[in-house]
């Protein structure tokens, strides 16, 4: 797929960037898809203007840090970062009713190091009589400078066109079936260490990009800049989003006794995820809830890593050392366990980290991609009838007759045979297990659909 190019709307607090991107969102000429509104469905929306397409990203998410006077600069030069880190085109959204102020001057300085194209829309001019206003924003030499009212729906068409004008031509800059955002879902109980994680993996940077609820919505997805997370691991994405599940960043706010909330709240994360970790606690093992994480994960055809976290209490308690044999023999007991536990799901990967300590949160990382690439690989048919010449010589598997590849995300082959009767289980099994191996489909669950053909069909 083509990924979109992305405009993205900054500026300090109350200039209107919210009213703007809703007034943007009325006077779209199509949509051509929300992108799966996990669960935030204000903070991008995919727009068509003059027939260009591309992804509008509001960082309003991002004002929470702005608000406390002293994190102002740099809660500015982070939220800057992200724009530089992600966007095409940058709208710097600024307020012509109370003109230019000490902040602007530090994020035009910050706008201009990104050497992106900046549009400058001075908002609030409501009445022509005010028109003038804009120009001391002329100073910053972002030319020419908008004069719009997102609350009167003036100036706006103008400026679309301006945006448009600037997005990379098609076919350029980064590679076309690049995809620009990886989801993922940390799920399990409470008290397992999901906020650990998350912060072990956002680190330093975690107020840059924590998209913070407002008040009236509850949910809460942080959005990372790849290069962010896990060093330079992640670099077919630009952006990383930690779907908010319950139990993240909810300390205190929520009655954690609800367990049967979180399970729901998972789920919904579950399906606007492209990889899910499942995370347990290593010192209390597999619960009921994980099991329905599970079957969830399954049925949405999504990979799955299960994590078992605090895997540095189990060291000190058995006091042993990361790495040794020992470790492994300790790690080999807990997935006998495990995997007697979850038999259905013999390909989910399972690492074993400690969030607070950091211990093997680069390996994480490594899965997690790896489970990105098997569960999006595209598969050609010479590919398939390679293999599937070398599973005919199987006694077994005389009569296959073709394999044919549906599509991605999960993997869904077809398998067609010719006689009587459908392959046995175990032949599914195998020719299941050959996939895999072929195509090194390790982390991602596959789907086979199995067709008997009849001699009229071929
Ligand atoms: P944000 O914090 O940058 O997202 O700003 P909001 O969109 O929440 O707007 C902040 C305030 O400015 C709200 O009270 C809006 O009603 C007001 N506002 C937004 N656009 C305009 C405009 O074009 N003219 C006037 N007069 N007020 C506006
Ligand atoms: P959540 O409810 O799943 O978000 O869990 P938290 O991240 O709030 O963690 C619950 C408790 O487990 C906290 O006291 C954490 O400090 C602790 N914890 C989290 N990760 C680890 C870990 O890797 N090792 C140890 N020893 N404790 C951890």
């Amino acid at each position: 797929m083509q990924s979109l190019p992305r405009v993205a709307l900054v500026g300090r607090p109350n200039v209107g960037k919210s009213t703007l991107f809703n007034r943007f969102i009325g006077a779209r000429q199509a949509v051509v898809a929300d992108i799966a509104g996990t669960t935030r469905d204000r903070l991008e929306r995919d727009l068509t203007w003059n027939e260009r397409q591309f992804l509008l990203v509001d960082m309003a998410g991002l004002e929470p840090t702005l608000n406390e006077k002293s994190e102002i600069r740099i809660g500015m030069q982070r939220q800057v970062q992200v724009a530089l880190q992600t966007a095409d085109v940058i709208i710097w959204v600024v307020d012509s009713i109370e003109g230019v102020t000490g902040t602007d001057k530090i994020i035009a300085e910050l706008l201009r190091r990104t050497g992106k194209p900046v549009v400058v829309a001075a908002n609030k001019c409501d009445h022509p009589k005010h028109e003038l206003s804009h120009m001391e924003f002329a100073e910053f030499g972002f030319l020419p400078v908008f004069p719009i009212s997102a609350m009167h729906d003036r100036g706006i068409e103008p400026l679309l066109d301006e945006v448009v004008t600037l997005l990379p031509e098609q076919g350029q800059g980064e590679q076309p079936d690049t995809e620009r955002e990886l989801k993922i879902a940390i799920t399990g109980r409470p008290n397992v260490g999901k906020s650990t994680l998350l912060n072990a993996l956002v680190g330093e940077e975690r107020s840059v990009v924590s998209a913070e609820a407002g008040t009236t919505r509850d949910s809460v997805d942080t959005i990372i800049p790849a290069d962010n997370v896990f060093g330079n691991l992640f670099t077919r994405w630009r952006t990383v989003r930690i779907i908010d599940t319950a139990g993240i960043r909810r300390r205190g706010k929520i009655d954690r006794s609800i367990e049967g909330w979180s399970v729901i709240r998972s789920f919904d994360a579950i399906d606007a995820a492209d990889v899910t970790l499942l995370l347990l606690d290593s010192t209390e093992g597999l619960v009921h809830q994980d099991t329905q994480v599970v079957e969830r994960v399954l049925d949405a055809g999504k990979p799955l890593i299960i994590v078992v976290n605090k895997w540095d209490a189990v060291l000190t308690e058995k006091n042993l050392i990361a790495g040794t044999e020992e470790d492994d023999k300790a790690q080999g007991a807990f997935l006998d366990t495990l995997r007697h536990s979850l038999r259905f799901i013999n390909w989910a990967q399972v690492i074993f980290v400690s969030a607070l300590t950091g211990l093997h949160i680069k390996t994480l990382g490594k899965l997690i991609n790896n489970a990105y690439i098997a569960w999006s690989r595209e598969i050609k048919q010479e590919e398939l009838d390679e293999i599937t010449g070398q599973l005919r010589k199987m006694p077994r598997l005389v009569n296959l007759r073709k394999i044919t590849f549906e599509h991605s995300k999960p993997p869904v082959f077809h398998v067609h045979t010719h006689g009587k009767y459908l392959p046995h289980f175990s032949t599914r099994r195998y020719i299941d297990n050959a996939l895999r191996d072929f195509f090194e489909l390790g982390p991602t669950p596959i789907k086979i659909w199995v067709k008997r053909s009849t001699d009229k069909e071929e």
